[in-house]
């Protein structure tokens, strides 16, 4: 296996393997007896509905030319629907409700573990954070044509449609 972590960030001393019965050799610190698992970072991404529309965000340094959906890292100490409910206050001071999970999705090359969520709006005016360029709703059945170089947030926003036109209710 790859020693990803070669020193215990705790007290500094060098990790040895130890033997986890599911996982083969994990860096394991005896000092602090923690195992460090080679894990991805999970991320949770939320389409938000407000009747025919989507709250989409313009971050140029994820993609120049697309807008995408609302993100955030989850933090230790929180679950993930804490993490969804969290993010969306604070990018873009709005309240979600009737959160519905659509499945994850594995970014390469990032260690990144995506939790894809849809969420219907429940009340308050945009008031977006100083760390999102631009945010706006769009018209769900434009949506993806704003979203070009995001195949994930494309994805997803197919999956919403299907849920909605599964339920007619939203
Ligand atoms: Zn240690």
């Amino acid at each position: 296996m790859i020693m990803k972590f070669k020193y215990c960030p705790i007290c500094g001393r060098e990790l040895e393997e130890k033997y986890s019965w599911d996982e083969g050799g994990v860096p394991y610190c005896s000092k602090d007896d923690i195992l460090f698992f080679d894990t991805p970072k999970p991320c949770i991404i939320v389409a938000i509905i407000n009747k025919d529309k989507i709250l989409l965000l313009k971050q140029s340094y994820i993609y120049k030319n697309s807008k995408v959906l609302l993100s955030g890292y989850v933090t230790n100490g929180e679950t993930v629907e804490e993490t969804v409910h969290r993010e969306v206050m604070e990018e873009s001071g709005l309240k979600i409700k009737d959160l519905k999970y659509l499945g994850s999705e594995y970014v390469k090359n990032k260690e990144i573990i995506m939790l894809t969520f849809m969420a219907k709006y429940n009340g308050g005016e945009i008031k977006k954070s100083s760390e999102v360029e631009g945010i706006e709703w769009i018209k769900l059945k434009n949506a993806i044509y704003e979203m070009d170089e995001d195949e994930i947030g494309k994805n997803i926003v197919k999956k919403v449609l299907k849920e909605i036109d599964n339920r007619s209710v939203y």
